[in-house]
């Protein structure tokens, strides 16, 4: 990044040089923005597992290519509350100390701007002895130089699908909503180069005797109201591209978030769906269309999830 073309790790492809003055639309330099890290018991159950006491070992990085308009993570991604600037031996020690207090995986969140910094601390921690799986948990608008990073490295995949387009809509025109709602307006083209390249690279997710993901593909989906997501286009393409064997997390959690909680903001107005969380039998037509796709690994989640597990990282304990 600090020659050639400059940044190429997301779709933005800014061709900044972070190494100097400018920065790309992520805000990110060379040094590793961190948040916070924990044992996270709310993933789904192949990564956080059923074990008391255990879970998905998750280091949460401040800041983010994607600006989702309700992003629940907004205090890190967007707002860079308690941004530390690390470099790779502290990520190197941070995965060691979630590794001792018993993470099954370590689950790295946000990673896109990092990849090269991460994909060298991965490699030393596994130099050093650390066997947990990683995870790369991302919003799915990874390029294909970042994956290159990762081959080899990452166990398991865990990347968004944030947003289907209908079958009348073009992948390589601009689209509006994706720009409004994630200022990424080709997300989708992106997004799905992504999904078939971590495919490639790590195939179906496999479990081991505990029901503990070991390799492999999780996409999620977070459904939104009024179906603004296309939730029915999206699942389509997933089973038609990426095969119905897909490991596929449909979740209920939307909850009004970030800028959305702002009544006067434009984003609402045009979405006023946005304003509320999931009504019941919206999740339960698109958990229906899944089972009647033949997605026979979709995990789901209960509606009261909506309003359980949701971040405060401005409390030492981020889901009390
Ligand atoms: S990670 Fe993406 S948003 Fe950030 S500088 Fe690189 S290309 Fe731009």
């Amino acid at each position: 990044m600090g020659k050639g073309p400059g940044c190429l790790l997301c779709g933005h492809k800014c061709r900044v040089d972070r190494s100097g003055k400018d920065l790309g639309q992520c805000g990110a330099g060379t040094r590793v923005g961190f948040s916070t890290y924990l044992i996270h018991p709310g993933e789904e159950p192949p990564l956080s597992g059923r074990q008391e006491g255990a879970g998905s070992g998750t280091i949460f990085f401040s800041r983010c290519n994607l600006k989702c308009v309700f992003c629940q993570n907004w205090q890190i991604s967007q707002a860079n509350q308690n941004c530390q600037d690390i470099d790779e031996e502290r990520l190197v020690e941070i995965m060691f100390q979630l590794a001792s207090l018993g993470a099954h995986n370590i689950n790295l969140v946000s990673p896109t701007p990092y990849a090269l910094e991460i994909a060298k601390a991965i490699a030393k921690a596994k130099i050093q002895g650390l066997k947990l799986p990683i995870v790369y948990n991302s919003g799915g608008y990874d390029s294909k130089t970042c994956l290159a990073l990762m081959d080899g490295l990452v166990d398991i995949y865990l990347p968004d699908a944030k947003i289907g387009l209908s079958p009348e809509e073009d992948e390589n025109q601009p689209d509006a909503r994706s720009m409004r709602l994630f200022g990424a307006g080709d997300y989708v083209k992106h997004n799905r180069l992504a999904l078939k390249e971590m495919k490639r690279q790590v195939g179906h997710l496999l479990m081991d005797q505990n029901g503990l993901a070991v390799k492999g593909l999780l996409v999620r989906h977070l459904v939104l109201p009024d179906n603004l997501a296309r939730t029915d286009s999206l699942l389509r393409w997933l089973r038609d591209q990426l095969g119905a064997d897909l490991y596929l997390s449909l979740m209920a959690q939307y909850h009004p978030a970030n800028q959305i909680k702002l009544g006067d903001n434009p984003e609402f107005r045009s979405y006023p769906g946005l304003g509320r969380p999931l009504s019941v039998r919206e999740y339960e037509q698109w958990t229906e269309l899944a089972w009647s796709l033949g997605l026979h690994n979709t995990f789901v989640q209960d509606l009261a999830a909506a309003s359980q597990m949701r971040p405060d990282f401005g409390k030492d304990d981020v889901f009390e």
